[in-house]
C-alpha cells in the first residue's frame, strides 16, 4: 500500500475525529487518494479503489457508500447499499453501462479525482462488445501478493478482471481463483468481512493464504494475450480514445491477412462463425473483444494497432483460438446436447437450468436459446418443486408452532422466542418460516398483556 496519498494534514485527521468526513482543506467529501498505476497496464480497478478509500477512512466499505457515495449516486442507489453482496465487481470494473459510469462519476465527485473517470474500459465500450468479457469469480496472482513482494502491489489490478488474462504478466504465472480455502469454521460473517486490498475478504488470510494454487502450466499464448491486454489497458487508462470505424476496417484487414486475401477463409481458422465475421466486416454489430485477439493472434498483429486502425504485421503469429461457448473443451458435444435436454425436461428430481448447463459445460443463455421448448419445461418443473417444497416446509412449521403453543399451555407456560428455542432448537427470526404461526398464537397473548397494562395504568 502506497503511504504517500494518505492524510498527513493535522486538520484533515481533526476532522475525521470529529465524526465528519465532509470538509477538510480540501472541499471534498473524502480523502483525495490517488489512484494506482493509472495509465499503465497494472492500473487499479475501480472496485479496489473503493476498498482503499474506505480502508483509508478506518471505516468498513458498506458505510462509506452508505453514508457518503450514496449523496453522489444517480435515482437507483439501492442495488448499490450492501458491498458485502456486490457479486458482479469484475464487471463493474472492465464496464457495465449502468453500474461502471456511475460509479466513477459518484468516486470522482467525493474526491475530486478527475482522473477516476478513466478507472474502467468505459471508453472501449463504443468501439468494442465488452459483454462477457468480465471473468465470473475474481483471480489475483499469488506472487503479486506474496509478503515478500513490494507492499504497494496491494491493490488490485483493472486486468485481472479480464476473462481472457489467464496469468499475471509481470511474474509469468497463472492467475489463482481468488476463492477461500479455509475451512467453514475459520469464516467470518457476511456483514463483519474486512475488504481490504491483498487479504481474503471471507477467512482475513493475509496475502490469500487460504487459497489453493492448482499448477497451472503457463503457455506463451496465454502470455501473449495478458501483455496485449494489458498494453490496451494502459494506454485506455491514460486517456486515449478509439474510433469504431477504424476497428472495422481492421477486423477486414486481419481476416484478409489471415485468408491470404479471402476474409471469409480466417472464420474457420480463428474457430469464429462466418455469419459473425459478416457481421462485424461490415459493421451490424460491434465486434468482440475475445475473437479480435483471435483474429490479432492468427494474423501476427497487435491488438493496440489493429485497435488504432493502424495494421502493421509482424512475422510472430500466435496459436491462440477463439471458444464462443462457455466450457469450451469441457461442453457436451452438439449430438449428445438435444437428447441431455430431453432428459432433463423429464428429470423427476427437477434440477434448476443452471444446473443443467452446469452438467453439459454450457450457459443458460446458451440452452435457452437453442432448446426453448425444453429450458421453459426444465424451467416450470424447477418452480413447481421449489413451490411444493415451500409450501411443504411452512405447513411443518405451522403445525410445529401449534403443537408447541399447546404443549405449553397445558403445562402453564407461555409461547415466547426463549421457551420455543428451549423446547425445539427453534430460532423464530424475523421473516422466518415460524414467524407467521408464532405472531398467530402468540400475538393473542402480547394483545392481552398490554391490555391488562394498560388497566393497570388506568386504575393507578
Ligand atoms: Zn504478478
Ligand atoms: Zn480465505
Amino acid at each position: 500500500m502506497k503511504t504517500r496519498s494518505y492524510p498527513s494534514s493535522a486538520s484533515e485527521e481533526s476532522t475525521q475525529e470529529g465524526h465528519t468526513i465532509q470538509g477538510g482543506s480540501s472541499e471534498t467529501a473524502l480523502y483525495s487518494l490517488e489512484p494506482e498505476a493509472i495509465g499503465t497496464a497494472q492500473c487499479e480497478s475501480a472496485v479496489s479503489y473503493l476498498c482503499r478509500l474506505a480502508y483509508a477512512h478506518h471505516v468498513p466499505v458498506d458505510l462509506l457508500v452508505n453514508q457518503v457515495l450514496a449523496r453522489f449516486f444517480g435515482d437507483d442507489f439501492s442495488i448499490w447499499r450492501h458491498f458485502s453482496t456486490w457479486k458482479k465487481s469484475a464487471a463493474i470494473n472492465i464496464f457495465t453501462h449502468q453500474r461502471t459510469p456511475q460509479l466513477l462519476s459518484a468516486l470522482r465527485a467525493a474526491t475530486g479525482r478527475v482522473e477516476l473517470d478513466q478507472l474502467s474500459l468505459s471508453t472501449l465500450g463504443d468501439v468494442l462488445d465488452l459483454r462477457g468479457s468480465s471473468s465470473e469469480i475474481p483471480h489475483h496472482c499469488p506472487l503479486c501478493h506474496s509478503k515478500d513482494v513490494d507492499v504497494q502491489r496491494t491493490y488490485r489490478p483493472l486486468l485481472w478482471d479480464l476473462k481472457l488474462v489467464r496469468v499475471c504478466p509481470d511474474h509469468k504465472v497463472a492467475l489463482v481463483p481468488s476463492v477461500c480455502g479455509a475451512p467453514q469454521s475459520r469464516r467470518l460473517s457476511l456483514w463483519g468481512r474486512p475488504h481490504v486490498p491483498g487479504a481474503c475478504s471471507t477467512c482475513g488470510s493475509i496475502g490469500y493464504g487460504c487459497t489453493v494454487a492448482p499448477d497451472v502450466p503457463v503457455n506463451e499464448p496465454d502470455v501473449w494475450v495478458a501483455q496485449e491486454l494489458g498494453l490496451v489497458v494502459a494506454h485506455v487508462t491514460a486517456g486515449e480514445r478509439f474510433m469504431a470505424n477504424d476497428v472495422v476496417k481492421s477486423v477486414l484487414q486481419l481476416a484478409s491477412l489471415i485468408g491470404d486475401g479471402r476474409p471469409y477463409r480466417a472464420a474457420p481458422v480463428c474457430g469464429i462463425s462466418k455469419a459473425r465475421l459478416f457481421d462485424w466486416i461490415n459493421g451490424r454489430k460491434l465486434v468482440r473483444l475475445s475473437p479480435l485477439v483471435a483474429l490479432c493472434a492468427a494474423a501476427g498483429v497487435g491488438l493496440l494497432e489493429a485497435l488504432r486502425g493502424e495494421i502493421v504485421q509482424s512475422e510472430r503469429r500466435v496459436d491462440y483460438k477463439y471458444s464462443p461457448v462457455r466450457g469450451g473443451a469441457h461442453a457436451a458435444s452438439p449430438s449428445k446436447r438435444s437428447e441431455a435436454m430431453r432428459r432433463a425436461a423429464r428429470d423427476v428430481t427437477c434440477p434448476s437450468l443452471t444446473r443443467v448447463a452446469d452438467s453439459l459445460g454450457l450457459s443458460t443463455k446458451y440452452l435457452s436459446q437453442c432448446f426453448p421448448v425444453e429450458s421453459r419445461e426444465v424451467v416450470r418443473r424447477y418452480r413447481d418443486a421449489k413451490r411444493i417444497q415451500t409450501e411443504r416446509r411452512q405447513l411443518e412449521a405451522d403445525e410445529l408452532i401449534a403443537r408447541l403453543a399447546t404443549e405449553l399451555q397445558t403445562e402453564g407456560l407461555r409461547l415466547t422466542k426463549r421457551n420455543v428455542w428451549l423446547r425445539a432448537r427453534v430460532m423464530v427470526t424475523s421473516q422466518s418460516r415460524f414467524e407467521r404461526a408464532w405472531i398467530e398464537f402468540h400475538g393473542a397473548g402480547i394483545a392481552g398483556g398490554a391490555i391488562e397494562q394498560h388497566e393497570e395504568e388506568q386504575s393507578r
